[in-house]
């Protein structure tokens, strides 16, 4: 069982080194530069174990489809760059209370994106 136990290190080492939200094909990509025999379905079944545990979450992003980060972050929100396609975190929440809601309805959470090209694409 030792392998699995590396395999999962290794995706758990990739958020640590970097900590923003990433797509599979992104986690493998760093992954591998220090477990080689990662594939998809190792990575895959990782991270649905470490969904599982709370040690990741999942975003749907509307056009990126499921990335993961880490939990236990504050709430926030999240920029899509449309040139690098990398999502960035966004500390904070601009929402405020006064969000009109039809009477009887209760809200009970909001995920925002926004759109746009990050400051490194614009360089
Ligand atoms: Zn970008
Ligand atoms: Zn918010």
């Amino acid at each position: 069982m030792r392998r699995k136990t590396n395999q999962r290190n290794a995706i758990q080492e990739v958020f640590q080194q970097k900590d923003q939200p990433m797509g599979v094909s992104e986690i493998l990509q760093i992954g591998r530069q220090s477990v080689q025999s990662l594939n998809q379905a190792t990575v895959y079944r990782n991270l649905k174990l470490l969904v599982a545990k709370g040690w990741l979450r999942t975003i749907s992003t509307p056009e990126l489809g499921m990335l993961y980060e880490r939990a236990g972050k504050e709430h926030h929100h999240h920029f899509q760059c449309r040139l690098c396609d990398h999502l960035f975190e966004l500390p904070g929440c601009a929402l405020n209370d006064e969000q009109p809601i039809p009477p009887g309805f209760v809200v009970e959470r909001h995920e925002v994106f926004l759109f746009g090209i990050c400051s490194s694409c614009r360089e």
